[in-house]
């Protein structure tokens, strides 16, 4: 038997039917209700009441509800778990109803195409992403909605899914959607849910092709559309489903950009995470990656801009050139670059508030932010006037002030309006004769009360009549029953409290109509006026955004300029000649790390004539892959056209940076750790052109000695004769550096170590030639392995050495290990026991006779410890 249910419960079921794939939000009054499933399922997420409704014919139906005013951050709470949740209003006002109140839905709320401050990630993008594959074509399409940027890319050959999971590392989507399963769908997976983990995805299926087709031409100009079919699909996919999850006409989407990877230093997913460029490896966050380094940004999309240049560093000489010729003027003129720093602090994000202007959900705080942000904009302008390197004043050029759009909003919107557009309270004094004239009538309404009062008290001599207001019955006077009697017939009774009467008079009753009707109209016309203002705004959308780009630019390049500025980065030179020569080079974020010690510098000859690869060996814990990552780390900045933590450099731009660093299991995609280490390899040895920089930090580790030794050398041999890349490697098979002796190209290199008594101790100095030693047995003691195995350890290195005597190898012996730096030659103060109590000064608060007292007490222990006293 078919249940019959309730009319109200035949409607929900009709639109859950068409809404499978999301929690359905039926609004009811002032409440959104759930039901079935989607009931029990978001009983349980949100740990809230679930309960039932008599759905018909008594049966009972699961139910559960949260009131619609605090809606946001439920809903915030399922998007984060990866639900979507389809927002069901009522569309038509209950009031006026013949029957059933209409319901549609008028919003779905998606992982991918939130658009609410509360739900999105800081300053951080959000990136939906459709893929769509044909013919061995796959295109990429991404947009973040909530700032209106739109790009794609396409990928073909044998190697596009390896393309696109670089490119999905860089967007880190929060949703994808697929056309229909494209080819290698389950290493596609792996890599999402090793990779992307928090990324949900959809199967999108077109209803209405016509339409789709026609979205790409609506949003975007021809001369930005591919002219290619199957980019074309890609696009219309992502607009479709934009379209039909957000329900608005979306036109802050207007920029559509190619990805073209010819004009990029192409960075894959693997060295853009072991370079801990924009995350880190620990749990992926900002804190320790070059990014926090470089960000002293003060807005959204300045943060957000220097993030995409980290991701998409240049190979033009001349963009190069120009980033840092602007960021140069800007070290030269610290009034300019601290002036546009300070002003830039009260600048809001701009491309969200737009976003929220778009789809009408901007409140009136947010007019007032964009009016705060665009004041600031003649003083930014006034600033860079002088300015004389292109970028600078392109930026100048391209910068509008919307002084009309200040105006605006300053003439109409009061400073601190109200969350609510709904409630009046918005709009100043002096900007509407009519609203003026209701706020007037509702002031004066106080005064007339009171004259009514008065008046009545003596008309009718009764002291303690009162002239009052209720919800139910309005105005009224009240006459004491004691008093009554001298009501006079002109009051009307209206109701009987226990020790009064209350009446009402035609006059009252008029006056009240009166001064309800206008707060009515004020809450209306108010509304009205906002509206009117917000999409008065959005006509400007396209300006507004060009100039959002400006700042962020500005922002990008000032926040450049202020890391230089602090921490003593120089410009490299941006060359053709197929070097990196680099003095002093510092490691951007270990610098930043060490606090007891000095970061020791060190130089990087790279090239093709004599140093084409480096073989480093040295200890363990000596510095080889910090020194590794550095030059890959200050090659990425360079191209990025900051300036780097070094003494002087000679940068010529790479086509791509490959590392092989540490060991990873990637049991997602079930392989071994050692799986992974060769897999990496042959990426390497595949893609690696003579222009790349290769980072190989050990190869061949996971394996035994002579299989892991065997391979090493056959890499290196092979990128020294087939692919001729300038590249570093680290190494603990001493063997490698023999290499060295049959090529002009490869030269070996090794960290310093001192050995002072029975201490050893890491100088972190990169010098020519190679190592014998790897005091692994000292690490291991250092990292606390009991005292026992380690003695064990000496035994057996002993017993294995003299059956495999090596030429100039000593025993390790276990002693005290002692890990400083110390820059070679040792002239620094810093590493001797002097440090502590250098470190200890407190600078500031010593007058000139202690400090020369300190430095005098110093001096003499400093010529104790070198033996000269
Ligand atoms: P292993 O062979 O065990 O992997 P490694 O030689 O690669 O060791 P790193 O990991 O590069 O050694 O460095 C160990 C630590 O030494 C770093 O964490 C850092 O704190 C410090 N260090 C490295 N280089 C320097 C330097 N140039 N100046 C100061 N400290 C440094």
């Amino acid at each position: 038997m078919t249940v019959r249910y309730t009319p109200m419960m035949e409607q929900y079921l009709d639109i859950k039917s068409k809404h499978t794939n999301e929690i359905l939000f039926f609004r009811m009054g002032d409440f959104y209700e759930m039901f079935f499933t989607d009931a029990e399922l978001a009983s349980r997420e949100l740990e809230i009441t679930l309960t039932a409704r008599d759905g018909g014919q008594s049966k009972k139906v699961p139910m559960c509800g949260i009131p619609y005013h605090s809606a946001e951050n439920y809903i915030a709470r399922l998007i984060n778990k990866g639900y979507k949740v389809a927002i069901c209003e009522q569309v038509e006002d209950p009031k006026q109803a013949k029957g059933l109140v209409r319901r549609e839905v008028v919003k779905i709320i998606t992982p991918g195409t939130i658009i609410s401050e509360n739900l999105l990630p800081g300053n951080n993008n959000n990136f939906l992403v459709a893929l769509y594959e044909e013919d061995e074509e796959l295109i990429l399409a991404a947009t973040d909605i909530s700032t209106g940027e739109c790009l794609w890319a396409l990928f073909s050959g044998a190697q596009r899914l390896t393309a696109l999971y670089d490119q999905l590392f860089r967007l880190m989507p929060t949703e994808l959607v697929f056309s229909s399963p494209i080819s290698n769908m389950d290493k596609l997976n792996a890599f999402i849910s090793n990779r992307i983990p928090h990324c949900t995805h959809t199967t999108l299926t077109i209803d209405d092709l016509k339409y789709a087709n026609e979205l790409p031409s609506q949003h975007f100009s021809r001369e930005e559309l591919p002219e290619h079919d199957v980019a074309l699909t890609g696009i219309s996919y992502l607009l479709y489903y934009l379209h039909q999850t957000v329900k608005t006409d979306l036109s802050h989407i207007n920029r559509l950009i190619k990805y073209n990877s010819s004009e990029y230093l192409v960075v894959d997913s693997t060295t853009m995470r072991n370079l801990e460029v924009t995350r880190n490896v620990r749990d992926g966050g900002k804190k320790d990656t070059l990014l926090s380094v470089l960000d002293y940004t003060k807005t959204a999309m300045g943060a957000r801009l220097l993030k995409k240049w980290l991701e998409y560093p240049l190979l033009s000489t001349n963009t190069i050139v120009q980033r840092q010729d602007a960021i140069a003027e800007l070290l030269e003129k610290p009034a300019l670059r601290q002036n546009i720093h300070d002003t830039l602090g009260s600048v809001y994000d701009l491309e969200r508030i737009l976003t929220r202007i778009e789809v009408a959900t901007a409140n009136a705080r947010d007019l007032v932010a964009l009016k705060s942000s665009l004041t600031v904009l003649p003083v930014i302008k006034t600033s860079l006037q002088n300015a004389t390197t292109k970028f600078l004043s392109d930026i100048d050029k391209n910068l509008q002030t919307h002084t009309d759009m200040v105006g605006l909003i300053d003439a109409a919107i009061i400073d601190n309006p109200p969350f609510s557009v709904r409630e009046g309270g918005l709009i100043k004094p002096g900007y509407n004769l009519e609203l003026d004239e209701l706020h007037a009538l509702s002031r004066d309404s106080k005064q007339f009360v009171q004259d009514i009062e008065t008046r009545e008290r003596e008309a009718t001599g009764i002291k303690s009549l009162k002239v009052g207001y209720n919800r139910v019955f309005g105005y009224y006077i009240e006459i004491t029953h004691s008093h009554t009697s001298s009501a006079p017939p002109t009051y009307i009774r209206k109701q009987t409290l226990s020790n009064a009467e209350r009446y009402i008079t035609p006059e009252l009753k008029d006056f009240e109509s009166k001064i309800l009707g206008a707060q009515e109209k004020i809450v209306i016309i108010e509304y009205h006026i906002f509206s009117s203002i917000r999409d008065h705004i959005k006509t400007h959308m396209k300006e507004i955004q060009q100039t959002a780009r400006q700042l962020a630019q500005l922002d990008a390049l000032i926040s450049l300029s202020e890391v230089a500025f602090r921490h003593n980065y120089t410009r490299p030179q941006i060359t053709q000649t197929q070097e990196i020569t680099i003095k002093d080079g510092r490691h951007p974020i270990v610098e930043r790390l060490l606090h007891q010690q000095l970061f020791v510098p060190n130089d990087t000859e790279l090239n093709h004539h004599s140093n084409e690869i480096i073989v480093i060996t040295g200890p363990n814990m000596a510095g080889k892959s910090t020194y590794m990552r550095q030059v890959a780390l200050l090659v990425l900045m360079a191209q990025i056209g900051s300036f780097i933590p070094a003494r002087s450099a000679i940068i010529s731009p790479v086509d791509r940076i490959f590392t092989r660093v540490g060991a990873s299991d990637d049991l997602s995609t079930g392989q071994s750790t050692f799986m992974v280490e060769m897999n990496e390899v042959a990426q390497i040895l595949k893609h690696a052109t003579k222009n790349s920089l290769i980072i190989l930090d050990e190869i061949g580790r996971g394996t035994s000695t002579f299989d892991g030794m065997s391979i090493a050398r056959a890499v290196i041999e092979y990128i020294k004769e087939r692919i001729k890349a300038k590249t570093l490697l680290a190494t603990h098979y001493h063997e490698l550096t023999e290499l060295a002796d049959h090529s002009k190209t490869i030269k070996n290199y090794s960290v310093a170590v001192k050995e002072r008594g029975n201490d050893v101790v890491f100088l972190r100095r990169i010098i020519p030639g190679g190592a014998d030693k790897s005091y692994g047995i000292h690490v291991a003691q250092l990292a606390g392995l009991p005292k026992k195995a380690i003695e064990r350890a000496q035994e057996l290195l002993l017993e294995l050495e003299q059956k495999h005597p090596q030429p100039q190898s000593v025993v390790d012996k276990v002693t005290e290990v002692v890990v400083e730096a110390a820059p070679e030659p040792m002239s620094s103060l810093f590493t001797s026991s002097l440090a502590d109590e250098v470190l200890a000064l407190d600078i500031m608060t010593i007058t000139p006779l202690e400090a020369l007292n300190i430095l005098y007490n110093l001096q003499k222990q400093a010529k104790q410890e070198s033996g000269q006293l």
